[in-house]
């Protein structure tokens, strides 16, 4: 039998990622029966056919059922395909279906603190967040706040760095947010209102006609990739960088804990390794679509691509950090996790400084 590349690229990952500790669960499930297959339902947050977010589970699956020669057998749904986008985290905590894919921060009524998961902003960009879940004790504490709601999580995927957004006027100072009404969502949108600004909560789908009619002065999205497929090119002029609300936003892969705990430690395994494998294969897809795209973008002469002033963004940076005090004294979760993020983080940059970031000067 001939093994294709690909899948022993899974299984070298599959190896790097065994060696690790601090997954959920493991080696609790009933005994290996060869014979018996499982039958699960995957709902995601994703639009139907959105590349790489969409493409990712529905890959996760397709290895998953090769790797368990077809005993461990998912069936993935877009949003809206079998529940609204938004109650994928409902649909999974209450047995409904058995796993979902999103991201944590759409929870963030909910377990507002599950927002740490999925990225802060400027906040720790893949490399961290995934050092801090994986090494940290992230995923420990990530697992403990699902708890009450009879879900787990695993890491599955990374959007990388995003962009600053679309807008149609030029942001040469802070008061230029002021009275801006724009689509951009979470933490993001918080440190947008004490700025003045005003944040709008907005699908994917009706983000180009508000943009283009002026109900909205500007809008956040992904990064070219996901941008250029909106035509968000068409809608304003002036495309701006860095994504400083989005630095590295962690997707995860969410399980019902009753279901994961029926599963043999066999598929348990084959679950986290292909989940590993599935987080890699899209954060390189982004940093190579998102590469290719902007060129594409660069070249059209209607759009300008243009850094946030140094003083906007250390404005930002300091209304960020008013921001993140306020929401830890209304929750007490969110101080915790914020406390052991920020340890982390701090640690982590030391680190950082004499490393990546020395090498990213030249
Ligand atoms: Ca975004």
């Amino acid at each position: 039998m001939k093994i294709k590349p690909f899948l022993l690229c899974l299984l070298f990952i599959a190896f790097l990622a065994g060696c690790e500790s601090g997954s959920p669960g493991g080696g609790t499930g009933p005994e290996i029966d060869a014979d018996k297959t499982y039958r699960w339902k995957m709902v995601t947050t994703w639009p139907a056919n959105f590349p790489v977010f969409q493409e990712a589970p529905e890959m996760f699956a397709e290895n998953v059922r090769i790797m368990s020669n077809g005993r461990l057998d998912i069936k993935v749904f877009a949003g809206g395909e079998l529940v609204p986008a938004l109650q994928v985290f409902d649909a999974v905590s209450q047995g409904a279906v058995e796993m979902g894919h999103g991201a944590a921060y759409y929870w963030a009524g909910k377990v507002p603190a599950a927002q740490f998961f999925s990225t802060v902003p400027f906040g720790m960009g893949k490399k961290g967040m995934e050092a801090w879940i994986y090494h940290g004790g992230g995923l420990e504490l990530w697992n403990e706040l699902y708890e009450p709601f009879g879900a787990i999580a695993l890491p599955m995927g990374n959007t990388g760095v995003q962009m600053g957004g679309w807008f149609n006027k030029k942001i040469d100072s802070i008061d230029d947010l002021k009275g801006l009404r724009m689509r951009i969502p979470g933490l993001g949108g918080k440190v947008l209102d004490r700025a003045g600004g005003n944040p709008i909560l907005m699908s994917g789908g009706e983000l180009y006609t508000a943009l283009e009619r002026g109900t909205i002065d500007a809008t956040e999205w992904v990064g070219p990739l996901h941008d250029l497929r909106l035509g968000l090119n068409r809608a304003a002029a002036y495309y701006y960088y860095p994504g400083w609300h989005e630095p590295g936003t962690e997707l995860e892969l969410l399980i019902n804990k009753d279901r994961w705990e029926s599963l043999p430690a066999d598929l348990q395994m084959i679950v986290k390794q292909a989940a590993a494998a599935t987080s890699e294969w899209s954060y390189s897809a982004m940093e190579y679509h998102n590469s290719q795209a902007l060129e594409a973008l660069s070249a059209k002469k209607n759009v300008q691509v243009l850094p946030f002033p140094r003083e906007v963004m250390e404005e930002l940076r300091d209304i960020t950090a008013e921001t993140l005090a306020v929401e830890a004294e209304k929750d007490h979760d969110f101080k915790r996790v914020y406390d052991a993020y920020r340890a982390f983080r701090e640690n982590y940059q030391q680190w950082r400084r004499l490393s990546s970031q020395a090498l990213e000067n030249y």
